[in-house]
């Protein structure tokens, strides 16, 4: 038997596809990321050495995964364990093989093979150096701010130079050029590079240098890329560069699933294939192997209301099935509860809990749910950062602990100069030192106004309760403003502030001074024990808990979707009421791709009330719900009653979290 019995006529054709460019096209759980696998492996079978294939996704778990499955294929299979076929297909994210490059071509980057690779913290340092050495104030020109403008033309494939050469006499774009001229004199000189550069870099280096295309043009003959609509300009330009003359290009995905155009992808780029390879073999595939019959309507319903898509249907043979949930809850609170439980008794049942997927579309509501989780003892695991390790909620958090005792030196360090207020690393060093004294007269008034919102701080925590005092101190501290001005990721880190003002209100019923205190000593228990729990055993067979855009190509069998209230799924944000039709289609290929997660039931819950930005809003349900049949839905039961939930939610604090 061969590994190819295991797939439909189409996606064998794609599986046997061994030269020229190919497209594959199909909705979600069609196959399309099996194929691909199998692929690799038929490729190796018919004689190409698996070091000459290399196998492009997203992210480090996609590749993770790919990367197992290839081995598991190669393991089955005789004819290969035993060849003389050595090494492995080469496969990574664009930005891993982008690494991977620079560091082999380090003699032409002229960085070193030990560069650096920024995250975005070191990323946001370096652009205020910058900013600070053009004569700026980071006050006004947020590094944050100007590192999403060239993090996008970086994405579009321009340098420094490039964009200088662009940009006309409009004031913000020359700053941008100014500021990015001197932040790229920095990196040579840090002999560094950001995140965008792995691929910007490598990218312009293969056009530039022919020998070293030739390189690699010679030692990848088999290109795959996963997910290709989510691809930005660089990425395709890099595709096709590596694509080379063979075009033994293979690129799969799905248009209905494009979810990055906020960051640059153009999900035209799969359109735009068939006309830079007029020969490309085109494959479509539409039987849907994951979900049952009602998840797939479900899903269909869904995406065909979008107007900028190809039309495509898929179909299934799993018939029937569970039908999709629509539980409807009082408050995030509840809503966890009902998560919690459901998820307890799928587990008495015999469900193993990695079996269990939580999908939120923002962040911050991760952390109503992780304690809901808790409070039954339900093991889990956090996809990206867990709550009280997230860089805002630990500013906010540093504030408060600085305000209350003047010794906190690690959290002194962590905020003196969040928001950015030109006090640096020495400025810092005699502080700490309590050497404020010698300080130059600017530099010391700057610390004093910093000292000053510490007693602020103080002062109101004599009064406040602990979720008032918390609002405070986002506001006073400056945050607030700091988190306003970032368009990319502010909107993100202000709701998860806020939602500790959320937590806070539990803590406001006790005695004033104990409810601070206490909140403050578990919240750093809760985090401390986070982060020895990603390496207990107990946590691999654990509940998953992500953002919907984590979870693209990843399959559960029990999906909960949570949150479906208008305008937190679909998402508003800084747009407020205003409508952006595109911003919509994208909300709703999000939407697809939550549901297209699931293997056979589907909870989608959304709360009456919820607190976003501190305070308490009450929901309508999201738009979406609307669009689903009644054929393939059921309204949970009405949630509440359990008399152990009640007493818990009456003696509920964070300290649950023990
Ligand atoms: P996504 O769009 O979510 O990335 P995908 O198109 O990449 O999905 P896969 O993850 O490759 O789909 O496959 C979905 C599921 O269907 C997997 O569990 C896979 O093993 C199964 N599957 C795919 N093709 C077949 C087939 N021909 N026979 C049986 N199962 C299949
Ligand atoms: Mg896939």
């Amino acid at each position: 038997m061969s590994h190819l019995d295991s797939l439909n006529p189409a996606q064998r054709s794609a599986a046997e596809h061994t030269t020229g460019p190919l497209l594959i096209i199909a909705g979600a759980g069609a196959g399309k990321t099996k194929t691909l696998t199998h692929r690799i492996l038929n490729l190796i079978k018919s004689g190409i050495a698996p070091e000459h294939i290399l196998a492009i996704t997203f992210t480090n778990k996609a590749a993770r995964e790919m990367a197992d499955r290839v081995r598991a294929l190669l393991a089955t299979e005789a004819s290969v364990r035993h060849g003389a076929k050595a090494g492995e297909p080469f496969v990574a994210t664009f930005h891993s093989l982008g690494a991977y490059i620079l560091r082999a071509e380090h003699e032409a980057t002229g960085r070193g093979t030990h560069f650096s690779i920024l995250d975005d913290d070191d990323t946001n340092r370096l652009l205020k150096q910058a900013i600070i050495a053009q004569q700026l104030d980071p006050k006004q020109f947020e590094p944050r701010r100007l590192k999403n403008a060239i993090s996008r033309e970086k994405g579009e494939l321009l340098t420094a130079e490039t964009y200088a050469a662009r940009v006309g006499n409009e004031y913000f774009p020359r700053i941008v050029a100014g500021v990015w001229k001197e932040y790229e004199r920095l990196l040579v000189q840090e002999k560094a590079f950001d995140f965008d550069d792995l691929i910007l870099h490598t990218t312009l280096l293969l056009s530039e240098r022919p020998d070293i295309r030739a390189k690699y043009q010679a030692r990848w003959t088999h290109i795959h890329i996963d997910e290709y609509q989510d691809t930005n300009v660089a990425q395709y330009k890099l595709s096709k560069i590596l694509g080379g003359d063979q075009h033994n290009i293979c690129v799969v995905g799905d248009t209905d699933q494009s979810i990055y155009g906020w960051r640059g992808a153009d999900f035209r780029n799969m359109m735009i294939f068939e006309e830079d390879y007029p020969d490309a073999t085109v494959v479509l595939l539409e039987e849907n192997y994951r979900s049952t019959e009602h998840i797939l309507a479900a899903a269909n319903d869904i995406i065909k209301k979008n107007k900028v898509r190809k039309d495509k249907t898929l179909f299934t043979n799993k018939k029937g099935g569970e039908k999709i949930s629509i539980v409807s809850t009082l408050d995030e609170r509840e809503e966890a509860r009902f998560i919690a439980k459901t998820c307890r008794d799928l587990i008495t049942q015999g469900v193993s809990p990695k079996d269990i997927a939580i999908l939120y579309r923002a962040n911050f509501q991760s952390r109503a749910l992780e304690e809901g989780l808790l409070a039954r003892d339900i093991p889990y695991q956090v996809l990206g950062v867990k709550f009280f390790n997230r860089m805002e909620v630990k500013h906010v958090l540093a504030y408060i602990r600085a305000a209350l005792n003047p010794d906190a030196t690690a959290d002194i360090a962590r905020i003196l100069n969040v928001p950015t207020r030109g006090l640096g690393k020495t400025t810092l060093a005699k502080v700490l030192a309590g050497d404020e004294a010698s300080l130059p007269p600017a530099t010391k008034e700057k610390v004093a106004s910093f000292r000053t919102i510490l007693a602020d701080i103080a002062r109101a925590a004599e009064t406040y309760t602990p979720s008032l005092l918390i609002r405070y101190t986002i506001k006073q501290s400056g945050l607030e403003e700091m988190f306003l001005k970032d368009r990319e990721e502010g909107e993100e880190r202000l709701e998860n502030a806020y939602e500790l003002v959320a937590l806070g209100s539990k803590y406001d019923t006790l005695p004033l001074g104990e409810g601070i205190a206490t909140l403050l000593s578990d919240a750093a228990l809760a985090s401390d024990q986070d982060s020895l729990g990603t390496h207990t055993k107990k946590q691999v067979d654990a509940v998953r808990l992500m953002t919907v855009h984590a979870s693209k190509g990843l399959e559960f069998p029990y999906v909960f979707i949570t949150g479906m209230e208008q305008d937190l799924f679909p998402h508003r944000g800084f747009d407020g009421p205003v409508r952006n039709p595109e911003r919509e289609e994208e909300e709703r290929r999000l939407f697809y791709v939550a549901v297209t997660r699931a293997e056979k039931k589907v909870w989608l819950s959304y709360a009456h009330m919820r607190t976003v930005f501190g305070s308490k809003n009450v929901n309508t349900p999201s738009e979406f719900l609307m669009d689903l049949d009644e054929a393939y839905i059921e309204t949970a039961e009405e949630i509440g009653g359990d008399e152990e939930d009640t007493e818990q939610h009456e003696g509920e604090r964070m300290i649950e979290y023990l």
